[in-house]
């Protein structure tokens, strides 16, 4: 990082990535273990969808923070942060009650911040970014199949770390590396 916002964001992205990640590992070793009781798995489980809305804010953070953004489309820096605790207080009073409302609910989170591209001087890393969404889409048909698909779920898994790595990448390349220095919003 060469100022705070790149030091912020890092830390932001950071911080949502690790935590998506070791929440989702705890749950899912604590419910194969099946020695807990059921309100910790249950709590898990609901930690572990709440922690996605801030995964998704985290993962345009970076993006959002370091671009340039028009007036209007700047604001998207903390909608996304309203949604994620929106989601966040949804899924402590409804968790697993409308399934699929859940589910549109991430898909509206993860689409929804996307229209502040229409107003990006700077596209550099686009074709990563729908990518990795696409990774994330394409893996939510098998989310969405447990029990209809072997390992299903395992396979969803893998979607999302390859969704998480190509963006993991583009940030990394299009936002951070020294090259892409003079391309960078001066703050
Ligand atoms: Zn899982």
């Amino acid at each position: 990082s060469d100022d705070q916002w790149e030091t912020i964001s890092a830390w932001i992205y950071g911080f949502g990535l690790s935590s998506l990640f070791i929440v989702s590992t705890v749950f899912h070793t604590i419910s194969w273990k099946k020695r807990h009781l059921r309100t910790v798995e249950h709590c898990l489980h609901m930690f572990d969808r709440m922690v996605i809305y801030f995964f998704i804010a985290a993962s345009y953070a970076p993006w959002l923070n370091l671009r340039e953004l028009g007036p209007w489309a700047s604001h998207m820096r903390w909608i996304i942060w309203i949604m994620a605790s929106v989601g966040t207080v949804y899924v402590f009073f409804f968790h697993e009650r409308y399934k699929l409302v859940e589910l549109v609910c991430y898909v509206i989170m993860g689409f929804f911040p996307a229209v502040v591209i229409l107003s990006m001087p700077n596209r550099d890393g686009l074709p990563e970014l729908v990518a990795g969404g696409l990774s994330y889409c394409l893996g939510m048909v098998f989310f969405k199949s447990d029990g209809r698909i072997p390992f299903a779920h395992a396979i969803w898994h893998l979607f999302v770390a390859i969704g998480a790595g190509i963006h993991y990448y583009a940030i990394w390349r299009y936002l951070y590396r020294p090259s892409t220095l003079e391309a960078k919003k001066p703050r």
